[in-house]
């Protein structure tokens, strides 16, 4: 299809000569109930008008059929005019009329208009996701970002469904088994932000009322939905108060009022991502809605979605990236205001910051080490490099570095920048200049060479110490070295720590600074007594890697656990694990670490990072030898450690997940099936639906679940999500049918839905069966383009991703990789792009663990 990947120029060029006044968009959807329905009626005609009069253009539609095409009352031949990408039109007036009928179809791959059929009760749900350009699969319209107009909505669905889109419904019409909801139209905003949810949701209604400064009113009628079958676990008022407290700060941080009207958050199935944020009608993946017992990092990871999907509907729905080479615009502000708004709008997780150095910069320092890395301000080509762009870069450095950012203009000049950024570009398109340019003015700082060295280049720097004392102890010198490929400026504070008397490693002094160069003296340290542990970037404000001197590091050998600040804590943790992924700590230390220190671990989510950190340690960086040593080890250790947990803590949850994770033994598996039969107990511990299926897989992937036992499991809870589980436990069995079938299930038929095309990777991707997938690392490679061309890029990337041998970490592996990449110069980039990053893991595997057998 050529023309299904738009361009930059093509965009431009229409973005030049077009002005879109309006979309009325009708979509009959009653069809969706009937399975055998593969296509519902979708009827768009757009307002607009073209500068160039005579010209021609086009629209964006992929649809199985085109009924009719209607430019300016003449009929055009759908045969001619669609090419199954594009509806091409010509001899443009200078004001138009176009209508074009289609039969667009259900997706089930969360592309588009994603239908979903509820194995629990067989009812019927469907919701829209189009980021960056799926709204094309539902309706024609031009697909770019910055051809913002109104879009009036109406929808023809079962009579007993609850529809909502971004405005709220004007009139509702009933007729026969269906009802007509009419929507009002919406202000001004871009095609991927509009919405459809349809179906017999489950609806919690509240409402938000505010003064504005003026005097009036602002009322913001508010709405949770999930799927009817999840309604007795949806804790909609847990979600609704965090709404209520963001559109408190929002109102007070940003001083322009929610302009979208009304506020629903749909918990939607089978969503590829975490969260959308249409206007007015947000989606969610509905995993956020807890079936079992979740620990609170869930809590906080989800109160955090809702606060960046809501900061998006200034930074983003009002105002909106141009293009998407600027969506980190967007989505860096959004990130950083999750973490910051969490803190600000004083919900009960005070801990914001402590899981951002945790996780965000996690993802951010390796997908920045990748050779595919890219600055923050990327060069995005077409929509297939758009597609990719949602990563570590885009999202965690981008946030990383807006917080360096506030540390450098002052959290006063940068908010009064975003007061300032809305109110001027409200309803419009901007750039990185537009954002910068208001930036200045309220900070009065040249921000061009700060932006030239921090967004248009890519890389992580790293940070190390150089201590050097006199006789008695005294520091003559303390520097700061930096290296990378770009230096570059570095607003830090950096943490003396000491022990006291009980042992505890206190923060004795803080020097705050700004590096610049290879080389900065911290003159302020001079003469004090070389403290037991320097640890740069203390409270985490710039972006890099920090380094350990020598004595600071055998102090963290021995006493990690002991420094009583959290978020240096998990800065110390992120430190090892750094060290660890570059070769530079033997993987066997940091589990060493692991094992001595986590038990002690306040902090639930850093504890988690630590459990999923040290088992890819034992799986993929310890030396092979040592591997079936440390996988022992560490499954001891959570043994030991989920009997020494207080009964019912999150704590206790956590390391039973652990345990369920890395059991492989007699005693351990049978603690496990003694948990599942109820014949074996931990005080506090409920084995719930969740941790069941964990514990199944835990007996699956050792052979000892047998097919009745699995059936029996689903039977018992025939949901979705226990779907999902039971198909992960099937392709987990060690043995070489069962991953024949998990194969085949993804890779000889394109039925499955993306949620369980990862179930199935999940499962037949266990490390430890790496003899079982050994055989299918060649046929992987010689599938790819295939997979790339007939697949959705959505399965595609899941399937080239997932599949990865990356657990033959051996340099046959790396060379097949390379003939691969050799031999394809010509692939799709975006396929080029994910290979190049998997293949890039495997490598740094393999030089782990040369480190650790060193
Ligand atoms: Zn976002």
């Amino acid at each position: 299809m050529p023309g299904k990947n738009l361009s930059r120029e093509e965009a431009q060029q229409r973005a030049g000569v077009l002005a879109v006044d309006g979309y009325l968009v009708r979509l009959d959807v009653t069809s969706a109930p009937d399975p055998a329905a593969a296509t519902f009626r979708s009827t768009t005609t757009v307002t607009f008008r073209c500068s160039q009069p005579g010209t021609g253009t086009f629209l964006d539609l992929l649809a199985p059929a085109v009924r009719s095409v209607t430019l300016n009352g003449r009929e055009l031949d759908p045969a001619t005019a669609y090419d199954g990408a594009r509806v091409h039109i010509d001899g443009l007036a200078a004001e138009n009329v176009l209508t074009v009928e289609a039969d667009c179809a259900y997706s089930r791959t969360g592309e588009g208009l994603h239908r979903f059929v509820d194995p629990a009760d067989g009812e019927t749900y469907l919701y829209t996701h189009y980021e960056p350009a799926d709204a094309r699969r539902v309706f024609a319209n031009f697909e770019q970002p910055d051809l913002k107009a109104p879009f009036t909505f109406t929808v023809t669905a079962p009579a007993a469904w609850d529809v909502r889109s971004n405005a709220v419904h004007e009139s509702v019409r009933t007729e026969g088994d269906a009802r007509t909801w009419e929507f009002a139209p919406t202000t001004p905003i871009s095609t991927y932000l509009t919405a459809v949810v349809a179906g017999p949701y489950h609806v919690v209604n509240d409402h938000y009322s505010r003064e504005l400064p003026d005097g009036t009113a602002l009322e913001i009628p508010l709405a949770a939905l999930c799927r009817q079958s999840l309604a007795p676990h949806f804790d909609a008022e847990e979600i609704l108060g965090v709404t209520k407290l963001g559109l408190d700060f929002f109102h007070e941080t940003f001083d322009y009022p929610y302009p979208f009207g009304k506020y629903d958050q749909a918990f939607v199935p089978e969503y590829n991502i975490g969260a959308m944020e249409n206007p007015g009608c947000v989606t969610f993946k509905e995993e956020f809605v807890f079936r079992s017992k979740v620990t609170d990092a869930a809590y906080e990871s989800r109160a955090n979605v809702v606060l960046h999907e809501m900061a998006h509907m200034w930074f983003g729905d009002l105002v909106t990236p141009r293009w998407w080479d600027d969506l980190w615009l967007k989505e860096s502000f959004a990130d950083f205001m999750g973490s910051y708004a969490l803190i600000g709008a004083r919900t009960r997780y005070s801990s914001a910051w402590v899981t951002f150095a945790n996780q965000r910069k996690a993802w951010a320092y390796r997908q920045d080490q990748f050779p595919t890395t890219h600055p923050i301000t990327a060069d995005i080509r077409d929509l297939e490099d758009a597609k990719l762009n949602f990563d570590g870069i885009t999202y965690a450095k981008g946030a990383s570095v807006l917080k360096q950012l506030v540390a450098y203009v002052g959290a006063e000049a940068f908010f009064e920048g975003a007061r300032r950024y809305f109110k001027r570009h409200a309803f419009g398109n901007t750039e990185l200049a537009d954002l910068l340019g208001v930036l200045e003015e309220t900070s009065g700082r040249d921000l061009k060479s700060w932006a030239a060295s921090w967004l248009q280049t890519a890389g992580v720097n790293a940070l190390t110490p150089q201590v050097t004392t006199d006789a008695e102890g005294r520091i003559t010198e303390l520097a700061v070295l930096q290296d990378g490929d770009v230096l570059r400026p570095h607003r830090i504070a950096v943490g003396l720590y000491d022990r006291d008397a009980d042992g505890a490693l206190l923060c004795t002094e803080r020097i705050e600074l700004d590096v610049t160069g290879a080389r900065t003296v911290v003159a302020e340290a001079v003469g004090r007594r070389r403290p037991d542990l320097v640890l740069l970037n203390d409270e985490d404000l710039t972006y890099c890697k920090i380094r350990f001197d020598a004595e600071s590091l055998e102090t963290l050998r021995t006493g990690l656990g002991d420094i009583r600040d959290e978020l240096a804590r998990a800065l110390a943790w992120s430190a090892v694990w750094n060290l660890t992924r570059d070769g530079l700590m033997p993987a066997r230390d940091y589990v060493a670490l692991v094992l001595r220190f986590a038990g002690q671990e306040g902090n639930i989510g850093v504890l988690q990072s630590l459990h999923a950190q040290s088992k890819t340690a034992v799986d993929l960086y310890a030396a092979p030898e040592w591997r079936a040593e440390g996988a022992r080890k560490l499954a001891d250790g959570a043994l030991h450690e989920l009997r020494a947990a207080v009964p019912g803590s999150d704590h206790q949850l956590a390391w039973a997940r652990f345990l369920a994770r890395t059991a492989g033994g007699a005693e351990h598996l049978g603690l496990v099936r003694g948990l599942l039969a109820g014949s074996a107990r931990i005080d506090g511990l409920e084995v719930d639906q969740e941790l069941r299926w964990s514990l199944w897989l835990a007996l699956a992937a050792a052979g000892q679940a047998t097919d009745e036992e699995l059936a029996g499991e689903l039977a018992s809870d025939n949901t979705a999500g226990g779907k999902r589980e039971y198909t992960q436990c099937l392709a987990a069995r060690p043995t070489p049918e069962a991953k024949a079938a998990a194969w085949s299930a993804v890779i000889d038929s394109d039925e499955l839905p993306s949620a369980l095309v990862e179930a199935n990777s999940a499962g037949f991707a266990i490390p430890a069966q790496r003899d079982l997938t050994a055989l299918y690392a060649a046929p992987y490679f010689k599938l790819l383009e295939r997979v790339w061309a007939e697949r959705t890029i959505e399965i595609a990337m899941r399937i080239v991703g997932g599949f990865f041998p990356i657990a033959q970490t051996d340099e046959q592996t790396l060379a097949e990789a390379d003939v691969w990449l050799d031999g394809h110069p010509q692939a799709a980039p975006a396929l080029r792009r994910l290979v190049l990053e998997r293949r890039d893991d495997l490598a740094r595997a393999l030089r782990a663990q040369a480190c650790d057998r060193a």
